[in-house]
């Protein structure tokens, strides 16, 4: 008799599914399609999902691995109804993906779901409930000893009757659980049942016309519609959100809003939350896990209505999808560097398909990607010309020349003047360099050495005050060495600024003022960024630091934005150089002069003609992105042609570049097969731009057609023979659809 089996798909790099067999006494049946299960795999287990059923003896081209006499049953079924339905549109979303990036369906899965759910957790329980304090409570808390069941409960107090919901709690008070049972055990707190409509929300500023234009654009449109906000920074961009989220709302609807860093994502939940009648839920990385496994589980069953997140949200199931934001489109973080490296963005607008919903994408400085859809016709551009709020103007720009000029650790004295009158007006000032540690270098004056890592090609970069060195890519720590190991000189120099040596340099000229690092470095705790940002308040001071300053904060006193340097930019190799720097440079200079009293821009360099610099000034980062884009076509470059990079790396760089020569070598002898890989050109196998990383060889071969659909097919026809290469398995390899980052 033919017995079904299970088709597995588990969280591994294996091209395809496992079968197993139903627990004894259980038969294999649809009803098992997108229920987690627990099973056997090697000496351990695995959860993994079930994609399929299928007649168990078949033949053994069907390309599952397991042979069915070996087949092992399931030991657990996890689940007793699907977690994401097989014929509903999120797993759809991690059908594509799997599809599109060439990646095994049970790794997109893992991918997609928050931890406690890929590990096998249940489901949580998302009713709306809150927390408040019982009557009992309410006499008696503020004579509790002082930890934090007495935090939790002042807390409370602060919400009175109507109780606190439970995802405010996740936000302000991290880890309050055990707190409140603590409380609830001894009869001084309780839970209550929330009613989502009931809430107050602040109406915000009216909008202007631009704003109102922009509103009706959206929530008129009809179906799936790709809308890019292209607003100026504090244009307002945000409000319109808002706006739009409230009819998505009204209409019954949810609604999904990505924003690009995690340290972004306090500031916008709260802002949503004032203005929004409904719990606000968060989902990120920076969370713990049973909050992530919350919200998720809220937009699941319908009780979440409205969810802020960065990348992976974009995966979260919406059941009832109204309306889909991405803000700051443009950021690469959008983009997985690792595992299945899809791009939010693209997967929001697949998602805006199949869910017939408006995908709004907003930025001051859209990606050339979006700008050439809007170009196409394939994508609506709304306009928001000016800086909202009543006085609020663009800032003025000025370029400092700093060749031949004497400069205090890379500052020049027009920088030092300009944040001199800052500090003394009261204000705020920005400084910024998108470098962390003390210097980027350690260089023998004498015979020239510099620190290199010993496992990477490239420099140690000085940490501590000087004291250390660290490697930016492996991680690889060493003590500053006495002498130079080659020349035994002592003249060992830190060489150039990094973010520890301008402040260094800023407290020894503004002894009074205050001076905060903002920084991988200085943000690493929860919820760092927002803590720091917040140190300031409203007094006068200044805040140092990367890329992490330049996106989406509203800091209404600060009036000046200053660039130490960005010149590394001009000159790079990378063919997106010109467009990341146009936008750092905007976006810094966008946190300037966003309330009432006026910004200023100071921008280092000694390349004040550069034409890069030249365009920005002169029309802005339009200009600039049209110049960049007109290149990219007549040198068929993204996003006029289609990659894809396949890397390798292995101990020794000949085993890395043999596999990518086996997988260019398959990929011709499929080339006869038909049509399917016509138009596809190539390059390489050649090292990667950082040959050695973490003590290993890297090589890639890039793949390039001028139509997507050849490039997909041939990666399509491909990929299975490269999985069988004998030379697979001296390497590790992946697949990058749409590499942003060719390291
Ligand atoms: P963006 O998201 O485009 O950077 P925001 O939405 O953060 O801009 O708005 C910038 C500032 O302008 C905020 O302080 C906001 O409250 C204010 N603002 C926005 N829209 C208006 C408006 N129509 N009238 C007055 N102030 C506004
Ligand atoms: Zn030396
Ligand atoms: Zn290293």
């Amino acid at each position: 008799m033919l017995r079904l089996s299970l088709q597995v798909a588990l969280p591994r790099p294996l091209p395809t599914p496992f079968d197993y067999l139903p627990p004894p006494g259980e038969t294999a049946d649809a009803g098992w399609v997108g229920c987690r299960v627990r099973v056997p795999l090697g000496r351990g287990e695995a959860v993994g999902v079930v994609i399929g059923t299928q007649v168990e003896a078949r033949p053994p081209s069907t390309g599952s691995t397991a042979p069915s006499a070996a087949l092992k049953p399931v030991i657990e079924r996890l689940d007793a109804r699907p977690l994401l339905a097989p014929d509903g549109e999120a797993w759809a979303c991690l059908r594509f993906a799997a599809r599109y990036y060439h990646a095994p369906f049970g790794q997109v899965w893992a991918t997609a779901l928050p931890a406690v759910l890929r590990d096998g957790g249940p489901l949580p329980q998302t009713h709306n409930l809150g927390w408040r304090l019982t009557p009992a409570g309410h006499s008696a808390f503020s004579g509790l000893r002082a930890g934090r069941p007495k935090s939790l409960a002042s807390a409370l107090a602060a919400f009175g009757v109507d109780g606190a919901p439970e995802a405010r709690l996740d936000l302000d008070q991290p880890g309050w659980r055990p707190a409140a049972r603590a409380l609830a055990q001894r009869g001084l707190a309780e839970t209550v049942a929330l009613d989502a409509r009931l809430r107050a929300a602040h109406a915000g500023p009216e909008l202007n016309s631009a704003q109102c234009s922009a509103v009706a654009a959206i929530t008129g449109s009809v179906g799936f519609a790709p809308i890019l906000l292209d607003g100026v920074t504090g244009s307002g961009k945000t409000e319109v959100y808002l706006e739009a989220i409230r009819h998505a709302l009204a209409s019954g609807r949810q609604a999904l809003l990505l924003v690009p860093e995690i340290g972004l994502t306090a500031q916008t939940v709260a802002r949503l939350q004032r203005g929004l009648p409904v719990e606000v839920h968060a989902l990120h990385s920076g969370l713990a896990d049973g909050e992530r496994a919350r919200a998720w589980a809220a937009m699941v069953s319908g009780h979440g209505r409205v969810l802020v997140g960065t990348r992976s949200a974009v995966f979260c199931p919406l059941p009832e999808a109204g309306l889909i934001v991405i803000d700051e489109e443009h950021d690469a973080s959008y983009k997985q560097q690792d595992g299945i490296r899809y791009h939010a963005r693209d997967l929001a607008l697949w998602r805006g398909q199949q869910l017939r919903v408006p995908v709004v994408l907003g930025s001051a400085t859209p990606a050339l990607e979006t700008q050439r859809l809007v170009l196409a016709g394939r994508c609506l551009r709304l306009v928001l010309p000016a800086r909202a709020s009543a006085g609020a103007k663009a800032p003025s720009v000025r370029i400092i020349d700093v060749r031949k000029r004497r400069l205090e650790a890379g500052l020049s004295p027009e920088l030092l003047e300009a944040l001199e009158q800052t500090l003394a007006r009261g204000e705020q000032a920005l400084v910024f360099r998108n470098r962390r540690g003390y210097a980027p270098v350690l260089l023998c004056h004498d015979c020239g050495w510099s620190a290199p890592c010993k496992r990477c090609d490239a420099s140690l970069t000085v940490h501590a005050g000087g004291k250390r060195l660290v490697c930016h890519h492996c991680g690889y720590r060493a003590a500053i060495p006495k002498a130079c190991p080659d020349c035994a000189s002592l003249a060992l120099q830190p060489q150039g600024q990094g973010t520890e040596r301008v402040e260094e340099a800023l407290a020894t000229r503004f002894p009074d003022a205050r001076i905060v690092r903002v920084d991988r470095d200085t943000t690493a705790v929860r919820d760092g960024l927002a803590k720091k940002l917040a140190e300031l308040g409203d007094g006068p001071g200044i805040f140092v630091g990367t890329q992490m300053l330049a996106k989406g904060h509203d800091l209404p006193r600060l009036t000046l934005s200053a660039v130490v340097s960005m010149d590394e930019g001009l000159f790079s190799a990378d063919f997106r150089a010109g467009e990341r720097l146009g936008q750092l440079l905007v976006q810094v200079a966008g946190r300037a002069g966003r309330a009432a009293r006026p910004g200023q821009v100071l921008v280092q360099t000694h390349h004040p003609e550069h034409p890069w610099l030249a365009l920005l000034l002169s029309g802005g980062y339009g200009a600039l992105s049209a110049a960049l884009l007109a290149e990219r076509e007549g040198a068929a470059l993204p996003p006029f042609a289609h990659w894809a990079l396949l890397r390798a790396e292995a101990t020794e760089a000949a085993a890395a570049e043999a596999f990518l020569a086996a997988a260019r070598g398959h990929l011709l002898s499929i080339a006869g097969d038909g049509e399917r890989i016509s138009g596809l050109d190539w390059a390489g196998p050649v090292p990667a731009p950082m040959p050695r990383r973490a003590g290993r060889a890297r090589a890639q071969l890039l793949l390039r057609a001028g139509e997507r659909r050849a490039l997909q097919a041939a990666l399509g026809a491909a990929l299975e023979g490269w999985y069988a290469l004998p030379e697979a398995r001296r390497v590790r390899w992946s697949l990058d659809v749409d590499p942003i980052d060719l390291y």
